[in-house]
């Protein structure tokens, strides 16, 4: 059996669910923390599993240039190489290659590019890229596209998203069907809803276990994104997962789900993490501001990771501000726990028919925030 998705309960748009796959299920809607490079930065694989986290995304642009796709399958996948043993989403480098490789150049048939490592040669066509993500060992495979720039014009991304899916096309036909492992498409078509629509139409025609949104999150600002986001969904298939690439904050991820996003995945909690901007029930603080040097409260008083259950704001400031790793290590911690249990509190009110309530909860303790 292919990887699928079976719904559990709906409240308005919102749904929850479960995704099957071969490396375990995974309760929807469902953050995946950002693993890059084979590491969820600053987090060793037991941390993240103990924020509740049941899935991971892998980029494939950072591990075919180091170590290499082959080498990670020489060594026994990702999975066994990073000691993550539930599923792992990877993307199909197309984004990373156009937002990092130098001298890149496209074609019909795919993207050449130099390394930002080592300025080395590499292509990515949608057969390599499907060959890539089987190699590292992906539970989810994303097809290979082009994401449409942000601003472009209507004629730019009506080029862009065919382009996109005729390579759609290519990497259904070269991915190779295995028992839990699936493929989804991505829609494109930036903010036009014409485009987004014929987009959806191509995709459905060609069928994948899933269907993300991809080209978002670019600049075009929550707004906007929602917009799209509502002439969007309702065209896609009830029973497949759908997966709102690279979003977001909290507050994105509150309106997406409302919208009947099931998946995401954003380096928001791990860099931010990393800064020291901590995402609390209180809203966004900040860690260095001078006004935590004393104070002996947690974090976030409803937080049970170890950053809030051990340590005071106190302790956390003088971290930071003797740049010791261990502040961002306890960051990160918390902020991929807050997104976790975020994640639960809406999958629990979808499935009780509490969404607004819940999220207007949740939205009323931002609002309580002593900063910024
Ligand atoms: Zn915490």
């Amino acid at each position: 059996m292919t990887l699928h998705w079976t719904p559990s309960g709906r409240d308005g748009a919102a749904r929850a669910g479960t995704l099957r796959t071969a490396h375990g299920e995974v309760p929807t809607p469902v953050f995946m923390p950002v693993g890059t490079a084979g590491t969820v930065k600053a987090m060793t694989a037991d941390a993240v599993r103990a924020t509740g986290a049941r899935m991971i995304l892998g980029n494939t642009y950072h591990l075919m240039l180091r170590p290499g796709a082959e080498r990670v399958a020489r060594l026994g996948g990702l999975h066994r190489l990073a000691d993550w043993r539930g599923p792992i989403l990877t993307d199909s480098g197309g984004f990373q290659v156009m937002s990092l490789a130098a001298l890149r150049k496209m074609d019909a048939d795919g993207v050449t590019f130099q390394s930002h490592i080592d300025g080395s040669k590499h292509r990515l066509t949608p057969e390599r890229s499907v060959e890539i993500q089987r190699l590292l060992g992906a539970d989810v495979t994303m097809c290979f596209d082009e994401c449409t720039p942000f601003p472009a014009t209507e004629a730019q991304a009506a080029a862009s998203m065919r382009l996109s899916m005729r390579w759609a096309a290519r990497c259904r036909e070269a991915f190779l069907p295995r028992d839990g492992h699936g493929l989804f498409g991505i829609v494109q078509g930036s903010t036009f809803p014409e485009l987004r629509a014929e987009s959806v139409a191509a995709l459905t025609g060609i069928g994948f276990e899933g269907y993300a949104i991809g080209g978002l999150a670019v600049g075009e600002g929550q707004e906007a994104m929602f917009a799209t986001l509502d002439a969007t969904l309702p065209l896609l298939p009830a029973d497949r997962p759908r997966y709102l690439m690279g979003v977001g904050t909290p507050a994105d991820i509150i309106g997406a789900v409302r919208r009947g996003i099931d998946m995401f995945d954003c380096v928001i909690p791990t860099r931010s993490g990393r800064t020291g901007r901590a995402y609390t029930g209180r809203g966004v603080l900040n860690i260095r501001n001078a006004g935590h040097a004393e104070d002996l409260r947690p974090l976030d008083a409803e937080c049970s990771c170890p950053a809030c259950r051990s340590h005071s704001r106190a302790y956390l400031h003088h971290l930071f501000k003797a740049g010791e790793m261990l502040g961002p290590m306890l960051l990160t911690w918390h902020n991929i726990q807050y997104y976790q249990d975020l994640m639960a509190r809406l999958r629990s009110a979808i499935l009780e028919g509490r969404f607004e309530e819940e999220a207007a909860a949740i939205e009323a303790g931002w609002a309580m925030t002593e900063e910024e």
